[in-house]
């Protein structure tokens, strides 16, 4: 079985192959979209799919369109109930992604965010691992710094935006590293992953850059914020946080709806700690996956059944 199989489109949930657009479309020229990523993870004892924290998601995703002037033409129980539905209808027994999708449809020339006509998709895919969350994986600064909140606002998930992310994943990749690390805009600070947020662990700890620091909310950075203080006991501190304080960090990982909780082993060639997959990330780790499957009732708020 091809998944996905349907996409939430032009008002109604259709084949994938009938959710097509049109070389025009002003978003698909310009980036004029904002989007979300969404988690259903597959929890095989209670033979459930659960969507993790899609209240968050969809008021993020509300936000994003209200900074880019998107009037959402449905509303956050609206936009949850029709992902329900769609995932439904794929009947997946492993964990999923769900992208909405929010842009400028109107075939207008011309950068511009008023008089154009505006729709919202949502599909879906099988998703396991985006990073390899087994072993700490090595990771280099970014030579390209991250956009601004007076560029591109970072805090909103524009479409366009991405471009910035993919010349730093890019550039990565091609030089052996997994991942990278991206300094604000005016190159001061540390801010965060090419598409998932930072955490440092020194002496016991949690620091992650503020979010005046060029980064996006994450969802999973506001859990691991709260979850890391109430069950693990830990002070959470977020401020900013300089290059060379990650090469003396004694643990650190990135963290993501995609990356879930990926720890790293070394930053520009210099070992993070021991190298090793540190404690406090492996309690963290072992914690975020119990919740995100529902297995923490105190947690089960968090996560919508299918
Ligand atoms: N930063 C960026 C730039 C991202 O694209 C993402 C992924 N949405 C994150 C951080 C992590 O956000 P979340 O935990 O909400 O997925």
């Amino acid at each position: 079985m091809d998944n996905p199989r349907y996409a939430f489109f032009e008002g109604k949930i259709v084949p994938i192959e009938q959710a097509k657009v049109d070389i025009r479309t002003n978003s698909l020229q310009y980036g004029t979209a904002v989007f979300e990523g969404l988690r259903s993870y597959w929890n095989p004892q209670a033979e459930k799919n659960y969507v993790f924290r899609m209240q968050e998601h969809y008021i993020r995703f509300e936000e994003s369109a209200k900074i880019l002037m998107i009037n959402l033409p449905y509303s956050i129980k609206e936009l949850s109930e029709i992902t329900i539905e769609l995932l439904k209808k794929e009947g997946y027994k492993e964990d999923a992604y769900v992208r909405p999708f929010a842009y400028n449809s109107g075939l207008h020339i011309g950068p511009k965010l008023v008089g154009n006509p505006q729709d919202v998709f949502i599909y879906s895919i099988p998703l396991g691992d985006y990073l390899d969350i087994s072993k700490p994986i090595d990771v280099c600064t970014s030579s390209w710094t991250r956009i601004s909140d007076n560029s591109i606002p970072p805090r909103a998930k524009i479409a366009g935006s991405y471009v910035n992310a993919a010349l730093q994943k890019t550039e990565a990749l091609l030089n052996g590293f997994d991942e990278a690390i991206v300094l604000t805009s005016d190159g001061q600070h540390v801010s965060e992953g090419s598409a998932m947020n930072i955490f440092m662990v020194k002496n016991g700890i949690l620091s992650t850059p503020p979010l005046v620091d060029d980064i996006l909310e994450g969802i999973t950075r506001n859990t691991i914020i709260e979850i890391a203080k109430d069950e693990l006991d830990l002070e959470v501190v977020q401020r900013s946080i300089d290059r060379t304080e990650l090469y003396t960090a004694h643990e650190l990982f990135f963290c993501g709806t995609g990356a879930q909780i990926s720890p790293i082993g070394t930053v520009d060639k210099r070992k993070v700690g021991d190298g090793k997959l540190g404690e406090v990330t492996r309690k963290l780790q072992a914690l975020y996956f119990k919740i995100v499957k529902n297995h923490v009732e105190k947690y089960s708020c968090w996560c919508t059944e299918v």
